[in-house]
């Protein structure tokens, strides 16, 4: 749509009526016809906006009043959502929130996906604050001096922050220790332009049942200043923690990890526990942020799965075989593949630590370890993927089906690439039979889903 043609012009102020909301949680009006994005209202209200910008394919407004409020309008629980990109959701209740995700899941699976189950069941988590396991914050100056928090909305500076209510008291503390020792030693902060200066981010994982943490200082150098006075600070101050360790990492781009790794304290990995099974975290691994979610999330994977103990399971974008394990104590045999070599390490030191026996793991790309599987005549009864956001690339699809499963289980964190693939699947026969939706992201606007496919 050329500008000239948009029914509205920027800085129109205009009363609007919310009939729903994006895949980001923003409230969507429409007007003559044109999407208007509104951040921070409510389906049901009727609110007074001003135009702040025109998109290639819908316009956005800023909220001037809420003339008519929804009764799910909620005073948010956190000093920073205005400015952080993190949460989108604490101006309105839960239970409203877990309606747009799972509409949102809805939605994908009938618009792109071609495919309509109904109402989409969505579980909810058992706290919407303190669930993260995972905490990345980016080292920045303020006011010349550094600091860490979070990046403001849609840009790359840093706004100090003092609690995250989504992340534990545990990472909280480390930062503050981490922030501090970096003022009181002059550490240099890198700067993003020139690519100097040392600190980049400050990463903190938190085991949930073992409660053990890990704190990696991602650097650009080759080590930190004044190291055994950070450890003893941290050992101090933080309880409970395993390991501190360095990564190392001088190439510029958004990655927040790099690719070396060095121990300062403990053995560079922590261990928790998550549907009964002891699992040794890497920094670089993936591993689910909302533990009690992953659980859930996992028991309907295994459910939709069906094993009996005769199956033979192919697990594609494994991580650390958490669901390959989980399988393995229902199947005969499963195969896990990874493309992250220290995933796949820890993965294979899982089965050892779980004395799992019937676990194999490979360290390769899925698309070509699948292709290979298939060429070779490998016929697993069920395949489970869980791919990143972007999905399957459709030659994993295309080597899925010419291994002919009885089922596929499909994990999935983008509702829209698994909607696309679905469609893929059902044009080669395969029916997605259920479908249902887990938060694992209290507050933020992504959304997790399983989906069950069978051969027709
Ligand atoms: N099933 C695991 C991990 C899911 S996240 C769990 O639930 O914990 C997706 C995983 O896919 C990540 O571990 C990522 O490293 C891996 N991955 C990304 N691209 C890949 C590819 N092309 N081939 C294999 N694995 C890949």
């Amino acid at each position: 749509m050329k500008q000239r043609e948009y029914p509205v012009y920027k800085g129109q102020v205009l009363e609007v009526q919310i009939t729903g909301y994006t895949s980001e949680g923003q409230g969507v009006a429409r007007v003559e016809g044109l999407a208007v994005f509104v951040a921070g209202a409510i389906k049901g209200e009727r609110v007074k906006i001003r135009i702040a910008h025109l998109g290639h394919t819908a316009a956005y407004g800023d909220v001037l009043e809420v003339l008519q409020e929804s009764p799910e309008r909620r005073k948010p629980q956190c000093p920073y959502e205005k400015d952080c990109g993190g949460c989108v959701f604490w101006h309105m209740s839960y239970e409203e929130e877990l309606r747009a995700k799972a509409q949102r899941v809805e939605d994908a699976l009938v618009r792109l996906g071609g495919i309509d189950l109904g109402t989409i069941a969505i579980t909810g988590a058992p706290s919407v604050t303190g669930y993260r396991n995972k905490a990345q914050y980016p080292v920045g100056l303020v006011k010349g001096k550094a600091e860490a928090g979070f990046f403001k909305n849609r840009t790359h500076q840093v706004v100090p922050v003092r609690a995250c209510a989504i992340q534990g008291e545990q990472a909280d503390a480390a930062r503050q220790i981490v922030v501090d020792w970096m003022q009181e030693n002059h550490v240099t902060v890198y700067d993003e332009k020139s690519g100097k200066g040392l600190m980049r981010h400050i990463y903190v994982r938190t085991a949930a049942v073992t409660k053990q943490v890990l704190v990696c200082l991602v650097v650009n150098g080759d080590g930190i200043p004044k190291e055994k006075q950070l450890v003893e600070k941290l050992l101090k101050g933080v309880e409970n923690l395993a390991t501190v360790c360095l990564s190392i990492h001088k190439k510029p781009g958004n990655a927040v990890l790099g690719d070396k790794f060095v121990t300062l304290y403990g053995e560079g990995t922590i261990e928790d526990v998550l549907c009964g099974l002891r699992f040794r975290l890497s920094p670089r691994s993936f591993y689910q942020v909302n533990h009690d979610q992953a659980e859930r999330l996992y028991d309907k994977a295994l459910a939709f799965a069906g094993l009996t103990g005769s199956e033979t399971v192919l697990d594609l974008y494994c991580g650390t075989g958490t669901i390959t394990l989980a399988l393995s104590r229902k199947a005969k045999k499963v195969i896990g593949v990874e493309i992250i070599d220290a995933a796949i390490r820890d993965a294979k030191e899982n089965a050892l630590r779980n004395e799992i026996t019937n676990a194999e793991f490979f360290c390769a790309d899925a698309a070509q370890a699948a292709k290979r599987f298939a060429d070779e005549g490998t016929h697993p009864d069920v395949i489970v993927v869980d791919p990143p956001r972007k999905g399957l690339e459709e030659s994993v699809i295309e080597s899925v089906v010419s291994m002919a499963p009885r089922k596929v289980v499909y994990v999935s964190c983008d509702p829209a690439t698994l909607a696309r693939d679905l469609r893929r699947f059902a044009e080669r026969g395969y029916e997605t039979k259920k479908a249902e939706a887990f938060d694992m992201f209290p507050r933020c606007h992504h959304v997790e889903s399983v989906a069950l496919l069978a051969r027709e």
